[in-house]
């Protein structure tokens, strides 16, 4: 039976495997991996005398856009001929190796390194895109810290031939059969085989079906927890709901592959008891040096999530399973953008000298933008969330320095200083942009055709297989969206350095914007300043003591009384006519105090509000 369940996530089985002219014969070792790379090198050049190749591994990889020169981490590099005599060998920069000799070389040998498991100050690479390998626990096997590739060779079919240990396997979209103690895989092109990751482990995997996609979700959790069934279930009603978003799925499988550290001695420390100082700064070193997160492919997305415990004062947010659903449905959608509709500088990547394309309003801001509208139609956001969650973002994207340079220009620049340091804004104002696109395509259908109608065309006209024109894309989306104003709008706001015309826009979805708002505030009854008390800050700030009280302290505390603000906000929020019950610690014991609900009026930068009820209700439901 698990051997049935095994095969079928490898999906459809090839017999080419014998014939690829590129293998790599990769074997987990402790705290790193051998690779043996068979295959033909183009010379540089025509030598009268010998020959000479360059071996590279990438500088960077589509979607992370970051330097990350996975060449450090390879060591013991060699290469021979095909009588097996050794060739002359020199590492050239990060990435690179010039191989010399009298005959051309048939073979590379080298060790990579268990990325994750270094410490690594400049540079570091995000964990989703980097490895791991422990012949005991398991291995991420992002290919680019695994595979090399002899210049000009990303083009012809490759096959791993990877080391499997007893009762393990490989999860992965590529395909491939099992044979023994090895796994064979195969993939069309070095390309493929990088947008390919695997995870290698002792099997603890789900499977699902969303309309005619084969959803895999598999995990290598650090201390043995099983959670694939738990993901799972968390997964169907993600993508349940962009199921009901996409008037297709373009991909027929498509595998998530999570890793789990273990962190729980950090949870620990801050979430339950008292934590020192001292335990304060080691969480705090070890969390800074933690990339938490995903990075998206083709057919499969790799996450990076981490076990804090299960303290019970641990944010919800923290929750393992919460840390994959913040990120999930931005991934799966990335088979739309870039992956089903990009530029050619990610059609035909650049591993040794990478080129950007201008366009991540489109690749990162739209996908976000889609990740919460979806999450918010299909039920999965209240609409306090899913407006908080856009106003949240408002308020980020603010901070981008678009005085200095444009979106477009932050875009091609992405890898230097300074516009990498501003890259983290393709998720809000990026995602910001593509909601007043949205809006004004709407207003300009009357809320017949949208943005998705827009990218889907588009989609559908270039797809995976054919990259539109760099420069040439904003007008062939113009002409797509057939959108008054759109043209202007990107020659202003997204190529050029005006502020974002938040109010025109969103009005055309119903909502009305101020750029200063008011709010009735409930007041907190444990500050200073707003009651007559003295209060000291505990656990973290998750609870507060109260040092000293005053005449006109109005919610009957008492010095020495303990709240946790999390019972303060939900006793706030299950108010009754203007009283709310509030837990409090008092003298070793809980009592509950009736505490009036006081407000104020306070001013509120970017506030949102729902003013014509009809066209939001159009822009919340799919048509
Ligand atoms: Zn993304």
């Amino acid at each position: 039976m698990k051997q049935a369940k095994l095969l079928a996530l490898f999906g459809l089985f090839t017999g080419t495997v014998a014939n690829a002219q590129s293998v790599y014969q990769v074997d987990l070792k402790a705290d790193g991996a051998t690779v043996e790379h068979r295959g033909f090198a183009a010379p540089d050049a025509n030598l009268a005398d010998g020959f000479a190749a360059t071996y590279h591994l990438p500088k960077t990889v589509p979607g992370t856009y970051a330097t990350l020169d996975y060449g450090r981490f390879v060591t013991d590099f060699t290469a021979v001929d095909a009588q097996g005599n050794t060739l002359k060998v020199k590492k050239m920069g990060n990435n690179s190796w010039s191989v010399k000799g009298n005959a051309a070389p048939v073979a590379v040998r080298y060790t990579v390194a268990s990325i994750m498991e270094l410490k690594v100050k400049k540079d570091k690479i995000f964990e989703p895109a980097s490895t791991f390998h422990d012949d005991q626990k398991g291995s991420v096997l992002n290919g680019g810290g695994v595979y090399g590739f002899w210049t000009g060779q990303e083009r012809g079919p490759v096959t791993v031939d990877l080391g499997t240990p007893q009762g393990w396997f490989a999860a992965t979209s590529l395909e491939g059969e099992v044979l023994g103690d090895r796994t064979k895989l195969v993939a069309q092109s070095y390309h493929e085989l990088l947008d390919n990751p695997v995870l290698l482990t002792k099997p603890d995997t789900a499977g699902f079906w969303v309309a005619n996609t084969r959803v895999t979700v598999a995990v290598l959790d650090l201390n043995g927890t099983a959670r694939a069934a738990e993901f799972k279930r968390e997964l169907e009603a993600d993508m349940a709901a962009v199921a009901r978003f996409l008037p297709q799925l373009p991909v027929d499988r498509y595998t998530f592959l999570t890793m789990v550290g273990d962190f729980r001695w950090a949870g620990d420390v801050l979430f339950s008891g008292k934590p020192s100082v001292g335990g304060i700064l080691k969480v705090v070193r070890a969390l800074s040096q933690q990339g938490f997160g995903a990075l998206e492919h083709n057919t499969s997305s790799v996450y990076y999530l981490g076990d804090f415990g299960s303290g019970e004062r641990m944010p919800a947010d923290l929750r393992v399973e919460e840390q994959l659903l913040g990120a999930a449905v931005h991934e799966f959608m990335h088979i739309i953008t870039p992956l089903g509709l990009h530029a050619p500088a990610i059609h035909d990547f650049d591993y040794a000298n990478p080129s950007m394309s201008q366009h991540l309003w489109l690749y990162e801001g739209v996908t976000e933008y889609f990740a919460q509208l979806i999450r918010y139609q299909g039920g999965r956001l209240t609409e306090k969330e899913y407006l908080d969650a856009m106003r949240g973002k408002l308020i980020q994207g603010e901070k981008f320095p678009n005085r200095k340079f444009s979106f477009t220009e932050m875009s091609r620049n992405v890898l230097d200083k300074p516009y990498k340091d501003a890259y983290l804004n393709v998720y809000d104002r990026g995602a910001v942009m593509a909601w007043l696109i949205d809006a004004q395509i709407r207003g300009a259908h009357d809320g017949q055709r949208t943005l998705i109608d827009v990218i889907m065309a588009l989609h559908a006209q270039y797809g995976p297989d054919r990259p539109f024109d760099e420069a040439g894309f904003f007008d062939a989306f113009c002409e797509v969206a057939e959108t008054p104003g759109l043209r202007a709008f990107f020659a202003q706001h997204v190529e050029g350095r005006e502020p974002l015309p938040y109010a025109d826009a969103l009005k055309l979805v119903g909502l009305e914007y101020r750029a200063q708002g008011s709010e009735v505030k409930a007041l907190n009854p444990l500050e200073a300043g707003k009651n007559d008390l003295k209060v000291k800050a505990s656990n973290l700030g998750l609870t507060r003591i109260v040092q000293k009280v005053g005449p006109n302290e109005w919610a009957g505390l008492k010095a020495g009384d303990e709240v946790a603000m999390k019972d303060l906000v939900a006793a706030r929020d299950s108010a009754v006519d203007g009283m709310m019950k509030l837990p409090v610690t008092r003298g070793g014991t809980q009592v509950i105090l009736d505490v009036p609900v006081k407000t104020e009026t306070v001013t509120r930068p970017h506030q949102l509000s729902v003013v014509d009820q009809q066209r939001w209700n159009a822009f919340t439901t799919r048509p």
